[in-house]
């Protein structure tokens, strides 16, 4: 079956391809191979299925990898304003909640839905169900096979994501290990924006408390990095937003990790000392067990109080001026040994990828093969959490078509 061109992955980057391409070019015959039974099964998740779709902020500072000035190009010259013009133009207008920008609807099925009409208004041809397996290179063309079926097209864009989400939403990799064998450099891939496995019974007596805290996260002494948010207590870790942000440094860093929590970030140790030496004369009789009602969630000063060796039943009267240091610093220094991040299944996205030193940065071509495009989570590109993703999925996509349409 010959074609113009052949855009392996119906996800994020993939459907913008097609959408884009044939608005610009109506001529172009086009098709999309998706391995799934339906396209966009990863972009109905995002967001919790609302769908952060890129951010206000987007820059280079919330990007990774080997090279992140590689994305520089593309983010700049397909920025915020022109993908939200190419979203209205396919009837899905943003709305802002803070810096994230969502689909007016907050509907992650809907912007799935637009560009899935839009694609096939214009006429590309979707093959459902259709798993690519194999890519030759053919007198100046490509066939790309689907097990026994075969394409011969002028242009591949290969938009296939990675491992994030699993293979429910057809992250099981395999186009990564094809390019691999072919031949193409790759960089070591492991889950982001994951939550982390920890060490620490703790966790569990805490199960289901949400806390604002400043979370670091420590190879020894040294800050890797470190977020402030609402952190979730979960029985085999912890979650919520600055948790995820900061696990993309977990699989990477091969020294043991603490991750330490200051529960009280915005008050300077020793002030928060004076304090607690100050609540403790006020309410002397109070028994320990309540000693920080009203200023901690309660089970969690429960739970720091048992940590410092203190028995709850005792009155706060007890607690001598070691004891106060002592809680002063576990208030300020929650810490938690890193087991590992729940895995590639439970992340958003995929760290590492193809190398990005195989392609040129103003067009995503490929150096080796002409006319070979490779675009998204699989390049060895990866975003903070908050819309830095799918943008980096536009952007690159926006940037591969706008060079297969001047070389037309
Ligand atoms: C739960 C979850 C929530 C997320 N939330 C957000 C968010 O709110 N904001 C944000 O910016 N990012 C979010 N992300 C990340 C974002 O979804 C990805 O970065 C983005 O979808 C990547 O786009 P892509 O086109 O490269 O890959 P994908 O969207 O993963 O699309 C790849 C497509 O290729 C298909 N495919 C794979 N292999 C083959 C093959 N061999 N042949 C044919 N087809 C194949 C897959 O089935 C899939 O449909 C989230 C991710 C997850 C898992």
């Amino acid at each position: 079956m010959a074609t113009d061109i052949i855009i392996i992955g119906g996800g994020a980057a993939g459907l913008l391809s097609a959408v884009y391409l044939k608005k610009q070019n109506p001529q172009l015959n086009i098709r999309i191979l998706e391995a799934l039974p339906r396209v966009g099964k990863k972009l109905l998740l995002t967001g919790n299925g609302r769908c952060n779709i890129t951010n206000k902020n987007i820059n280079l500072s919330r990007y990774h990898g080997s090279d992140v000035s590689f994305a520089e190009y593309a983010l700049n010259k397909y920025d915020l304003y022109f993908t939200a013009n190419f979203f209205e133009s396919i009837g899905v207008p943003f709305v802002f909640e803070g810096e994230k920008a969502y689909p007016a609807s907050l509907q992650a099925g809907s912007v799935v839905d637009c560009l899935r009409f839009s694609a096939e208004e214009s006429g590309v041809l979707i093959h459902t169900d259709t798993k690519v397996t194999n890519i030759q290179t053919l007198k100046g063309k490509y066939r790309v096979w689907a097990d026994k079926l075969s394409f011969v097209c002028d242009t591949v864009i290969v938009a296939t994501g990675l491992y994030s989400g699993g293979y429910k939403v057809g992250s099981d990799g395999n186009m990564f290990e094809l390019l691999k064998k072919a031949g193409f450099k790759t960089v070591n891939v492991t889950p982001a924006i994951v939550q982390l496995k920890t060490e620490n019974d703790v966790v569990k007596q805490l199960k289901g408390i949400k806390v604002d805290a400043n979370a670091a996260l420590k190879a020894g002494e040294r800050v890797i990095r470190q977020e402030f948010g609402e952190v979730l207590f979960c029985d085999y870790g912890l979650s919520g937003p600055p948790i995820m942000q900061l696990s993309r440094e977990v699989p990477r860093n091969k020294n043991s990790m603490v991750l330490s929590l200051d529960m009280m970030p915005q008050i300077p140790f020793n002030d928060l000392k004076a304090q607690i030496v100050k609540r403790a004369e006020n309410l002397s009789q109070r028994p320990l067990e309540e000693f920080f009602t009203g200023m901690l969630q309660k089970r969690v000063g429960q739970v720091i109080l048992k940590q410092c060796g203190l028995k709850l039943s005792e009155k706060a009267g007890t607690l001598t001026v070691s004891d106060i240091d002592h809680i002063v610093k576990t208030i300020k220094s929650f810490d938690f040994k890193v087991l590992d991040t729940t895995g590639f299944i439970n992340s958003q996205v995929s760290a590492g990828g193809i190398s990005t030193t195989e392609f040129d940065n103003t067009t995503m071509q490929s150096k080796n093969y002409e006319k070979f495009y490779v675009v998204g989570e699989i390049l060895d590109i990866d975003g903070d959490c908050g819309g830095f993703n799918l943008q980096w999925a536009w952007s690159s996509a926006f940037c591969a078509c706008d060079h297969i349409l001047r070389n037309k």
